[in-house]
């Protein structure tokens, strides 16, 4: 008894003068209300923000000060469509039969460390093998450094659909992968599947509900589920407290995948006017991941860079992606920021906010599908996506004014994450 006062005695100056953070913003961004802010103390401590005051208020004795007096400050970027374990290469579709778990995870932890240094404090990774759930919780636990990622473990599609990792395979190496691998026919085993990712740890579910562009299959835009899976999917993901992302670019893919309630529309390519109804009247969100389309079509152009089938289809999709946002964005669809990272080079995240604005979307409303938006599709928006009091301390700055020049947003200068200086 007598110890533990002691003890209890002697840690307490250590209680009282616990340090806080004060960030002097020239520049800040809020991602709460719509103007640019001049003039901002951010206080935090531990792993919160505190307050926000205006003016440079002077930090106490024990205190750190950040001077970020000459640079915009904004909440952390978060990017709703990556893939961690990847990154885009030549002659790449070799990969699965020449790296091992170990080397994905490896590569994947530089992936995170890029994406983190490039201002994006929080990842929904969308589809890997399942190193997607260890790096996520290693980073959580500290082991390695990295964004938040939300994952959602191996991605779901159907027999030979974009995801059905088999594609294009010998026969004799092919076999007939199920719901454990994510390749489903039928609602049972579509059931089936979502279940065996709650046992696996993810955090949502994704779906390939059309065809796609890197998969080593003919059709990259057609249905590829009946709209009785897709509604045993979503049904079951909501007993999990899942969310449900739909990879699409045909039309008739789109809508079934809205209809069934999916969360988002991952690329969203060739929508016509009833898929933007749709999109507005279930309320469902639009990741545009323009940088993909225009990466995969660019890379398309260099022989040898994908293989004979995918070329066509890089070719035909990849430049249409910009065009479908700008409509969509038009119409009232609501957007949150993701890239498909992975597909292109990690850390250059920053470019979808030039094709955003390029597409006439203002460059705040680009950040705020990257922050307060984002947040929103994750279902986080009480934790992250603002930088108001009460919220986690995940803050970046940026070296100019992004209103006047969005390219700024890949000259990232200081990131914090959970209260914690990543980069200064
Ligand atoms: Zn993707």
């Amino acid at each position: 008894m007598k110890i533990s006062r002691l003890l209890l005695l002697m840690m307490m100056p250590f209680v009282l003068m616990a340090q806080k953070t004060y960030i002097h913003c020239g520049k800040l961004i809020d991602a709460a209300g719509n103007n640019m802010l001049a003039n901002k103390t951010i206080i935090v401590e531990g792993n919160k923000i505190m307050e926000v005051k205006d003016g440079f208020v002077t930090p106490g004795a024990t205190d750190k000060l950040i001077d970020l007096k000459t640079k915009t400050v904004m909440p952390g970027l978060m990017d709703m469509h990556v893939h961690i374990e990847t990154q885009t290469k030549g002659g790449a579709s070799s990969d699965r039969f020449l790296r091992q778990p170990q080397d994905i995870a490896f590569l994947s932890v530089n992936y995170a460390y890029t994406s983190l240094m490039a201002g994006f404090t929080t990842l929904r990774d969308l589809g890997g093998s399942g190193v997607n759930i260890s790096i996520r919780n290693a980073i959580n636990t500290g082991t390695t450094v990295g964004p938040r990622i939300y994952t959602a473990g191996k991605s779901i599609a159907t027999t030979g659909g974009h995801a059905d990792p088999t594609n294009g395979l010998k026969r004799e190496f092919s076999g007939d992968p199920g719901p454990i691998d994510g390749v489903v026919n039928g609602a049972d085993d579509c059931r089936k599947a979502v279940r065996q990712r709650y046992k696996d740890g993810a955090d949502l579910i994704k779906i390939t509900a059309t065809g796609g562009v890197l998969s080593q299959a003919k059709d990259g835009s057609g249905a590829q589920f009946t709209e009785e899976e897709l509604k045993a999917i979503v049904e079951t993901a909501n007993d999990y407290s899942f969310k449900v992302a739909a990879h699409a670019h045909g039309a008739e893919g789109m809508k079934r995948a809205i209809r069934a309630g999916v969360t988002s529309i991952e690329h969203g390519t060739f929508m016509d006017d009833e898929c933007i109804e749709l999109f507005k009247k279930y309320g469902t969100w639009l990741v545009p991941t323009i940088i993909a389309g225009k990466s995969t079509a660019d890379s398309a152009k260099i022989a040898g860079y994908y293989s004979d089938i995918v070329t066509p289809k890089a070719l035909a999709t990849g430049p249409k992606i910009q065009a479908a946002f700008a409509r969509a964005y038009k119409a009232g669809v609501k957007i949150a920021f993701g890239t498909d990272a992975g597909v292109y080079m990690h850390g250059k995240n920053y470019l979808e906010f030039q094709y955003m604005t390029e597409a006439g979307m203002p460059a705040m409303e680009a950040i705020k599908a990257a922050t307060i938006s984002a947040a929103s599709l994750l279902g986080v928006e009480n934790i992250l996506g603002t930088i108001e009091k009460d919220k986690l301390a995940d803050i970046i700055a940026v070296d100019g004014d992004p209103l006047k020049d969005i390219l700024v947003m890949g000259k990232v200068v200081f990131v914090m994450k959970d209260g914690k200086i990543y980069k200064q």
